[in-house]
């Protein structure tokens, strides 16, 4: 489904029939600290550019919400389940079926 801002991103749900309108991101948690979800997070996410880059169905992606002076962004961590290793770059992926 397409984000607020137009780009592909499967952990995206918008439910808007019959005047709803309900956004929800399936990847991040909302944190009982406050650290909650809301589409303007969709804006600059990595995560579209990852899963258009990367199609690696071994690799797995975490997201939480950083909060640095007030200013709200969405950091991504990768890992491999093949490899079992952390994916440093995780619109690239690991080496491991590269090598191959
Ligand atoms: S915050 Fe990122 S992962 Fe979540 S729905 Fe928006 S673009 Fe997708």
């Amino acid at each position: 489904m397409k984000t607020p801002y137009g780009r592909e991103c499967r952990y995206f749900y918008g439910d808007y029939y019959r005047g709803r309108n309900f956004e929800e991101c399936r990847l991040i948690q909302s944190k009982e600290d406050g650290r909650k979800w809301e589409p303007i997070l969709c804006k600059n996410c990595p995560v579209p550019a990852i899963l258009a880059n990367n199609g690696c169905p071994h690799m797995v992606l975490s997201a939480t919400i950083k909060n640095f002076l007030g200013h709200k962004s969405v950091r991504v961590d990768a890992y491999c389940t093949k490899s079992h290793q952390t994916v440093k770059d995780p619109n690239v992926g690991c080496d491991v079926c590269h090598s191959q």
